[in-house]
């Protein structure tokens, strides 16, 4: 994600560190393994810490087929659309279940079946409920199994839900999930947004492959990850348009955008297709820079590829919306940009396909290893094209921490509402540099690419990253990152 305005704004508010967690769900609560043949719901959290009640237990997710029929509002002055939609999902028990869980939020569920088998509604043990409470962010549909499911013993479970479209917003008060505009809907899910429009597991430690098939009014683009699969089908005033996205994907990185965009296709290194949608009402000078940024997105491809490992994805592209929710996000294969998408925000977005996309944090507090990365990426990609050295940008940082007094926030554990504040990003990239400096370039490059390798089309924790840079090292780094990731006070300068 890139926000400056709003992360500049928090950063120097919001210092103060908010203790998540304790309200919510009991992540561990309902999913007793005690023995074997011993059936039990699985949990109704996945136990991150900032958001309890957030991704659920017991299975894994393989694939979701999502068939999105949406009517974008009549009339621009009362920003509300109408979803229609079918989830089909097929999942993977990881423990034996007799009943399991999906986050949906905002939308009401009106048919459920477990291989091709009607469940109905109800409280019984064969039967599914839906729990929507906004006051303690807890939005569960729970599906009764019967036949109960045993461990390693996969399901298709298809859930038809629907209602009326909003703007949400996340705990911090921002626009993000299915935010309906005025030509359509613009999709950005971090961190727990992906509920407000399908059923999921939203954990991103449980990576999954999409299709998706979205139906709008004919003359409007509906745009997701990965590449098209066959052209749109038009019938009776209305298009469906179809994605297919066959890399792995954490449900934070998923889109579904809907506007009067324009489609252009072109190729990047290997022939990596490249498919930007731009809004037809993005123009002027806004237009003018965003066409020079995405033209160089073969070339920013090229450059990161070269220092990180091949690029890890089929596909790549933008998606530009003239509406904004004041932030670009890097939804996998497809980055969304706000009104605009500049230079320095395309490559940030490019960088964390590698770090953040390809290895995602396991859980939200390791935030810093996706925004640290993909800020000293803007930093490599300004020193490549001589805008300005590496250690220049280096010593800008340090004095906005120093003037904004921003080392106090331990990055590894920023707080729920602290996910997207300055320090996350400008002392996490001056943490990276910093590591350069001490372990050396070939050790710091070759770390990044071990990191990315081992990691790759999964999760990993700060501890984990820190394991990789000791072992490409051979040094002891506990103390070095204490003090520039963790630690109160600024750290010793290299
Ligand atoms: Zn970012």
């Amino acid at each position: 994600m890139t926000n400056l305005t709003r992360t500049r704004r928090i950063a120097a508010a919001a210092v103060a560190l908010i203790a998540a967690g304790g309200a919510g769900i009991n992540a561990a609560q309902g999913s007793p393994h005690d023995g074997p043949g011993h059936y039990a719901p699985g949990a109704a959290g996945s136990g991150d810490p900032y958001f309890p009640s957030a991704g659920n237990g017991g299975y894994d997710v393989l694939h979701y087929d999502l068939d999105l029929h949406y009517a974008p509002p009549r009339h621009p002055s009362v920003l509300a659309g109408k979803l229609t939609a079918e989830a089909t999902i097929t999942l993977r028990a990881t423990q034996d279940l007799d009943a399991l869980n999906f986050d949906l939020r905002g939308l009401a569920v009106t048919g459920v079946d477990v291989d091709g088998k009607d469940v109905n509604r109800g409280a019984g043990p064969a039967e599914w409920t839906q729990v929507q409470d906004d006051a303690s962010r807890t939005w569960e549909l729970t599906v009764g199994l019967r036949p109960k499911l045993k461990e390693g013993q996969e399901a298709t479970v298809t859930i038809d839900y629907g209602g009326a479209t909003g703007r949400p917003e996340d705990t911090t008060g921002a626009l993000y999930g299915w935010v309906t505009t005025a030509d359509g809907a613009m999709v950005v899910n971090e961190p727990d947004g992906a509920p407000t429009w399908f059923p999921v597991n939203d954990d991103p430690e449980d990576k999954a492959t999409y299709s998706f098939h979205i139906t709008v009014p004919e003359g409007k683009t509906a745009v997701a990850n990965g590449l098209p699969d066959g052209r749109p089908r038009i019938s009776g005033g209305w298009t469906t348009w179809s994605w297919e996205a066959a890399d792995p994907m954490a449900s934070y990185l998923a889109t579904a955008s809907v506007g009067d965009f324009t489609l252009s296709y072109g190729k990047g290194p290997h022939g990596l297709p490249i498919i930007n949608a731009v809004d037809r009402d993005v123009t002027g000078p806004d237009l003018e820079t965003t066409n020079a940024a995405l033209a160089l997105q073969p070339q920013m491809i090229t450059f990161l590829s070269d220092l990180f490992g091949r690029y890890p994805f089929e596909a790549f592209g933008a998606i530009v919306d003239d509406d904004s929710v004041d932030y670009a996000l890097e939804t996998q294969t497809r980055p969304v940009y706000s009104g605009v998408a500049e230079e320095g925000t395309v490559v940030h977005e490019l960088g964390h396909q590698w770090f953040g996309n390809s290895v995602s944090p396991a859980d939200w507090k390791d935030i810093w290893l996706n925004e640290g990365w993909a800020t000293y990426i803007e930093w490599l990609w300004a020193g490549h094209t001589g805008k300005a050295t590496v250690a220049q940008q280096f010593a800008d940082t340090v004095a906005e921490l120093d003037s904004g007094n921003l080392w106090s926030m331990d990055i590894t554990d920023p707080g729920r509402d602290n996910l997207f504040s300055g320090p996350v990003y400008l002392r996490g990239a001056a943490a990276l540099h910093a590591l350069r400096a001490k372990v050396g370039d070939e050790a710091f490059f070759a770390g990044a690419r071990e990191w990315l390798e081992h990691h790759a089309n999964s999760s990993a924790t700060t501890e984990d990253f820190e394991k990789v840079m000791e072992d490409a090292s051979g040094r002891q780094l506990g103390a070095f990152f204490n003090d520039w990731l963790r630690e109160g006070d600024r750290p010793a300068m290299p």
